[in-house]
């Protein structure tokens, strides 16, 4: 949920310090979104929970950006022979998907060369925009993002997740085609990385402001919207002040929306009734 870089320490124990990283698991498929640093702990996770047998993982990448990727040599599946990873992506920008991958496992960076792993790894570029993980429907869109980069939508009969976590959403009502494809979505996860001011200063990057994605959300009837992305000099009292910014839009359109930031840890079960409106501590 971290944008950027890592951020551990005492001011982001709440919300959590590792980078971008999502499990989604339905009809016995195990989908994760995005290799950040998170994905050394989910890694750990799975071990323990399915401590033999077959593994069958498959990771989509919404781009190839360093917070998106750092977790994947630390990604203990990838060390065990059992464990059959698909990892899907766009085009990696300038280099293939294979290329941006596997360099970040260069010996100048790293000391097990890609090559060297036991496990069985397919790299996919996906050319075609809407396709299935089993019984998950999936659908890319090309997020406002420098260089290559997507958004995914997955679709079961339980509910629909958007998951954008690096995007400049364009002004309100100006882009049609991401507001049909987040429309009606049960869970939205959206870079939401700037206050109003921040975003002044940073027009151009690639990143979202809490207001806009309010509004998006809002006019795209979502249910259940986690701001994402967070700024890594933003601490835990800072990303309360933005939910409670957030919450005060909603109220204001007398909206049901839920808003929340995504927390390391969190689980969502899609098909019951939204989540309680979380406290936050006292400002
Ligand atoms: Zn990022
Ligand atoms: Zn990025």
């Amino acid at each position: 949920m971290r944008g950027s870089i890592a951020t551990p320490g005492p001011t982001t124990v709440r919300y959590g310090g590792n980078t971008s990283c999502i499990e989604v698991r339905h009809g016995g498929e195990i989908v994760i979104l995005d290799a950040g640093t998170g994905l050394r702990l989910l890694g750990q996770a799975l071990l323990e929970e399915f401590p033999e047998g077959p593994l069958n993982l498959t990771l989509l990448l919404s781009h190839t950006h360093w917070d998106h990727i750092q977790g994947l040599p630390f990604f203990g599946p990838i060390y065990e022979k059992r464990c059959h990873l698909r990892i899907v992506g766009c085009e990696g920008a300038r280099k293939g998907l294979e290329e941006a991958l596997t360099g970040q496992m260069e010996t100048t960076y790293f000391p097990v060369p890609f090559a060297k792993l036991p496990s069985n790894i397919e790299i996919e570029e996906f050319t075609n925009y809407n396709f299935h993980i089993g019984p998950i429907e999936v659908q890319a869109h090309r997020a406002n993002h420098p260089g290559v980069c997507v958004g995914y939508r997955l679709t079961t009969p339980d509910g629909r997740i958007a998951f954008f976590p690096d995007t400049e959403p364009r002004p309100e009502g100006s882009d049609p085609a991401l507001l049909e494809f987040i429309q009606s979505a049960d869970v939205l996860i959206l870079d939401s990385q700037y206050n109003q001011a921040e975003y002044e200063k940073h027009r151009g990057w690639g990143h979202g402001c809490v207001d806009e994605s309010v509004a998006l959300a809002l006019q795209a009837h979502v249910r259940s919207f986690y701001l994402f992305h967070h700024d890594p000099n933003h601490d835990d009292a800072t990303l309360d002040q933005f939910v409670r910014h957030a919450r005060a839009l909603v109220k204001r359109q007398k909206s049901t929306l839920t808003v929340d930031a995504a927390r390391e840890g969190e689980t969502i079960k899609l098909g019951v009734p939204a989540p309680a409106k979380r406290r936050l501590q006292k400002a």
